[in-house]
């Protein structure tokens, strides 16, 4: 955390800092000139963004929510794409940004385990851990064994700074040939585009650990937030995400900013990504509930010392609360427990009675219609306590 931590004196790491350098000093020098100087083409700006989306995505869908999580699986041509256009990003492989992300996730807020660790500062977070060799970035890759399996992922590592030079090249060199606008691409499409692209993300392992708001858990430092959202291609619900991270959205809301999460069930509609998996919403709600209550009981232990009518019977009610909270999560335990056995039953039916299948499909298909039903009513039951609860709290603080 502070300047004095033996971590801090670890050798600096050249070939990064060196990159960082590069890439970031013809924005202070050369762009401002050139912009003074000569009229840039409206569509360098234009491919500069379409390329910093398409390295965005490529890191938000591909490295991340695809190999890092595993949130659902892609088919091998999109795979080619993120490695591509997510490789462009210069973030390194997606084997060693997928094995590092996943113990960024185990170890979160560690000092000593977690890579990019909040606890460290939000200068650490953001780009300080790249700068030098720390013990805390090592790589075994001992987490990465089913991304080691995959040819796409394994012929990227292997080729990766082939790679990122013809990209990053490559491709604003030939667009500015092809609109006569040579340096206008190099620096908009080609510099500007990767450092901003640079910052955007690193700000999901700085600021979304900072600054936000924290609905679903506050056992670790990861927050939601809007406006970062917005910055992050959809990665600015990271207190939802550090909690869920198997959900292939992190913004679940409909009027959430996650173009990631659009683009993945756009991509189901054509075959291209399949299995995508969502956190069922009674857990979601549970764990919003959760919070509230560890709020709430916070909100008391202060009042403690007060020790007034008011306190205790605002304690007696949230207790109240909680055992009620208990038997709807108990409830909806039992019905997963009665819905699996229900599927069970049904599969054995169909192996042994042939000739029934039809009527038990329709039995059974009724009986999945009312746990269902039931379901949805334990999820509306905790959506009205968490009203309940959140007017306790407003009660608690003026208590
Ligand atoms: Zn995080
Ligand atoms: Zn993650």
């Amino acid at each position: 955390m502070s300047s004095s931590s033996p971590a801090e004196q670890a050798p600096i790491n050249w070939v990064t800092t060196l990159m960082f350098v590069f890439t970031t000093l013809p924005l202070f020098t050369v762009l401002p000139w050139y912009l003074w100087t000569h009229d840039v083409s409206g569509w360098a700006w234009f491919w500069g963004v379409a390329l910093l989306y398409a390295n965005g995505i490529g890191i938000t869908a591909g490295y991340h929510r695809l190999w890092a999580h595993r949130s659902y699986k892609a088919h091998p041509l999109l795979k080619l794409v993120y490695a591509l256009f997510g490789g462009m990003a210069i973030q390194n492989s997606i084997l060693v940004w997928a094995s590092m992300h996943r113990i960024h996730h185990q170890h979160v807020d560690h000092v000593d385990k977690d890579p990019y660790s909040a606890k460290r500062g939000l200068w650490y977070s953001h780009i300080g851990w790249m700068l030098r060799d720390y013990p805390s970035a090592e790589l075994d890759f001992e987490n990465a064994r089913d991304l080691k399996a995959d040819k796409i992922v394994m012929w990227q590592h292997r080729h990766y700074l082939a790679l990122i030079l013809v990209m990053n090249i490559g491709i604003p060199v030939l667009l500015g040939l092809a609109y006569g606008d040579l340096w206008g691409f190099v620096l908009i499409a080609g510099f500007l585009r990767l450092v901003v692209n640079h910052h955007v993300t690193f700000f999901i392992n700085s600021l979304a650990h900072f600054w936000g708001r924290q609905p679903y858990t506050t056992r670790n430092t990861a927050r939601d937030n809007d406006v970062l959202a917005f910055l992050t291609y959809g990665e600015g619900y990271h207190n939802y995400h550090h909690l869920f991270q198997y959900d292939y959205r992190n913004g679940i809301r409909w009027w959430h900013y996650d173009p990631t999460k659009w683009l993945i069930a756009a991509c189901s509609w054509v075959g291209l990504t399949t299995e995508l998996k969502r956190v069922p919403d009674f857990k979601i709600q549970r764990a919003m509930l959760q919070a509230q209550f560890e709020r709430a009981r916070e909100k008391l232990a202060q009042k403690a010392n007060a020790n007034t009518g008011r306190v205790a019977e605002l304690q007696h009610l949230l207790e109240q609360e909680w055992q009620h909270f208990s038997q709807t999560v108990a409830e909806w335990s039992r019905l997963q427990g009665e819905k699996l056995e229900a599927a069970k039953q049904q599969f054995s039916e169909r192996v042994h009675e042939r000739m029934h299948e039809a009527q038990n499909q329709w039995e059974h298909s009724e009986m999945r219609q009312k746990l269902l039903a039931m379901e949805q009513a334990l999820e509306e039951a905790l959506e009205m306590q968490r009203q309940r609860v959140k007017l306790l709290r407003v009660q608690m603080a003026y208590a």
